[in-house]
């Protein structure tokens, strides 16, 4: 089964994703727990040519490629091995991360970013869980991060707010597969509110 956490800087998802992973270790599960941009070896080294460094050193069309070669490499070295061998795979971020980010942020590019993935990637998840925050509140909260690496945060709330809506609306597009959760509660109630959702989900 393959689970992803999508949402904006600062939603929580990163730890929503380890303490889910924790839980379902806890019951048992063989769980392999990842991230995007990143993941597997070549694309964490990919990660750092994205993410590090001087933000207009790609071209927005450029940046879709290397994230769509990261997804690959992530998807045949980590995630399809583990699910072959029937594992859990929890990512922190996923294609649709690309489809908001990528797909929007600078320019119209979903077109583009959809082809790729169906030439390249054409796997979603199962369960693909949207941790929802006010804008305002993820910006705080991801400049106050030690040792951060947002590299959107100086486009500031405007994008922050385009890729909430973003998100949302994706998750009416893939109603199936997404489930939102209300990230302005506390850790606790977040967290109790993931775990109901994917066990209802896995059942
Ligand atoms: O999720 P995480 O905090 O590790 O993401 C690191 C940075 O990469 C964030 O600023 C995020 O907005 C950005 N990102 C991106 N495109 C993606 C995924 C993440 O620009 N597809």
């Amino acid at each position: 089964c393959f689970i992803t956490f999508e949402g904006i800087d600062g939603s929580g998802k990163s730890t929503q994703a380890r303490l889910l992973a924790e839980a379902m270790r806890g019951r048992g599960h063989d769980v392999v727990l990842t991230r995007e941009p990143g993941g597997s070896p070549g694309a964490e080294e990919i990660r750092s040519l994205v993410l590090e460094g001087d933000p207009d050193r790609w071209s927005a069309e450029t940046e879709i490629l290397l994230f769509t070669a990261a997804r690959r490499d992530h998807l045949e070295r980590t995630i399809e091995p583990a699910l072959a061998a029937g594992k859990l795979i929890i990512s922190d971020r996923f294609a649709d991360s690309t489809r908001m980010y990528q797909g929007l942020s600078r320019g119209d590019l979903r077109a583009l970013v959809d082809q790729l993935h169906r030439l390249m990637i054409g796997r979603e998840p199962d369960l693909t869980v949207l941790i929802d925050l006010d804008p305002d509140t993820g910006l705080s909260r991801a400049k106050g991060r030690q040792g951060h690496e947002e590299r959107f945060e100086d486009f500031g709330i405007d994008l922050q707010r385009r890729m909430r809506a973003g998100f949302l609306a994706l998750a009416e597009e893939f109603p199936d597969r997404f489930r939102v959760i209300d990230g302005n509660q506390s850790l606790e109630a977040v967290t109790a509110d993931v775990l109901a959702t994917v066990e209802a989900a896995l059942a």
